[in-house]
């Protein structure tokens, strides 16, 4: 199956042919038909699945088989964080490469003028973060009645980050006739909600097996003691040199923290959090894709969505809190039929954490140590104390994670080499102004 195949233009095959593209991931051979068809959609599926091209190809398909002199936008594509909006964007640039749509990207952290400015001048794709956007609409600078499609995309995350609220505002300010596609790595009760009034007999997509880890990436436990982690960190990155590694941590302040020693220690490092200005964000990834910095330490709402090509090694060097976000974390790696490493450095007080994860993800993974850094406590492979059940249990278990079809369903070849889910957000609820205090 090829994407010409599919019922895209020749301008819009060039473009995925520009980018290497052979042959039509899972989702984009169920997405580009539907889309194209003018239906609406449902969709399961995360970053690394090729599910950005999935909408944007057919989008800018019906777009150019319906030109409009109008000021736009014609679609709206929502994204829960600055990166994954600016992504969209980049892709969008990538894919219209042969046809004549323009795009924009708007979101918070930055100057608001120079946004106004672009959209007076007109826009066909406008891709955004909910608040910004609503910021923008308040001043005038934005109107949504020639909007004829509307994009949610990693809409979970939208809500796990509280921008329902913003959602529901601009749902209602858009025309009622319009083509509506919602993309989430996971489909609780909430979603469902938002999915049953916004999405009009929606074609249901699903390539993503829940909570279950590609096979593409090799999973390592290192059992080590909290205070020995740096250490362990910088030795092995110099005695592998890993070349790019991505390092999660728990807290902004760790990130930080781990960040200042790994420089000390002459390895390049940047931090991407929340507390970082834009500028300081945007700069830490260029440098990180481009080899300038060899560890990237992000907290995981800042790493979400970032899709950094064939990325070898991932690093926990703390376990999430949310067993789900380990699925996220490790699919970081290993995308695109690369093969990739995650390595957890796990300390003896996060053995429940440990223990939590492996019943989400179905596998014990090895403990093993390092010569020089055997910890105080061995790490065993069940917590001793007798365990509240109930504590360690799956969060996503039960009805609440369900995928549109219920059932899990597997799509065989996945070019994403990834999968996986997250149950809805044990973060809770926060407010919109608590994007860049935790992301
Ligand atoms: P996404 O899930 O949209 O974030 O895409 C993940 C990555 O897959 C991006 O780096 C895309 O460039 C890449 N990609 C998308 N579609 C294809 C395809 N059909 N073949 C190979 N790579 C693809």
């Amino acid at each position: 199956m090829s994407f010409s195949s599919l019922g895209l233009s020749e301008q819009l095959v060039r473009a995925t042919t520009d980018q290497g593209y052979e042959i039509p991931s899972p989702i984009q051979l169920q997405a580009i038909p539907a889309v194209l068809s003018g239906k609406d959609v449902m969709a399961a599926a995360q970053t690394g699945t090729g599910k950005t091209a999935g909408f944007t190809l057919p989008l800018l398909q019906r777009l150019a088989e319906n030109p409009r002199t109008g000021k736009g936008p014609r679609v709206l594509i929502l994204a829960p964080t600055r990166e994954l909006a600016a992504q969209v964007h980049d892709s969008v640039n990538l894919y219209s490469k042969y046809v004549p749509t323009k795009a924009a990207v708007v979101f918070g952290g930055v100057k608001i003028n120079p946004q106004m400015m672009k959209l007076r001048k007109g826009v066909d794709v406008l891709v955004a973060t909910p608040g910004r956007l609503m910021d923008l609409y308040q001043q005038n600078a934005v109107r949504f009645n020639e909007v004829e499609i509307l994009v949610l995309d990693e809409a979970d995350r939208m809500l796990d980050m509280g921008f329902i609220r913003d959602i529901r505002k601009i749902l209602d300010l858009l025309p009622a006739k319009r083509q509506n596609l919602l993309f989430s790595a996971t489909f609780s009760g909430e979603i469902r909600a938002l999915a049953q009034g916004l999405l009009n007999n929606p074609v249901q997509i699903d390539v993503a097996v829940r909570n279950t880890t590609a096979e593409s990436v090799k999973q390592s436990v290192y059992s080590v003691d909290q205070s020995q982690k740096t250490a362990l960190l910088s030795k092995l990155v110099r005695d592998n040199s890993w070349e790019q590694v991505l390092v999660f941590t728990r807290t902004k302040h760790g990130a930080n923290r781990l960040t200042q020693k790994l420089e000390k220690d002459g390895i390049t490092a940047a931090a991407i959090h929340g507390n970082k200005s834009q500028g300081a964000r945007t700069r830490a990834l260029a440098d990180f894709k481009q080899g300038q910095v060899r560890v990237l330490v992000a907290t995981d709402i800042a790493a979400r969505g970032l899709d950094i090509k064939q990325l070898p090694q991932v690093v926990n060097f703390e376990l999430p809190n949310v067993p789900e976000d380990y699925v996220h974390r490790i699919g970081r790696t290993g995308r695109a039929g690369e093969s990739g490493h995650a390595l957890s450095l796990v300390s003896a007080d996060e053995l429940k954490m440990l223990v939590g994860i492996e019943k989400l993800i179905k596998k014990q993974l090895p403990r093993k140590e390092v010569e020089g850094f055997e910890p105080t406590n061995n790490l065993a492979l069940k917590p001793k104390a007798k365990a509240d059940p109930s504590k360690a249990r799956n969060r996503s278990g039960g009805n609440g994670n369900g995928r549109p079809g219920g059932k899990p369903r597997s799509f065989g070849d996945k070019p994403g080499g990834r999968s996986g889910g997250r149950s809805q957000g044990g973060n809770g609820q926060r407010g919109r102004s608590s994007q860049s205090q935790d992301a």
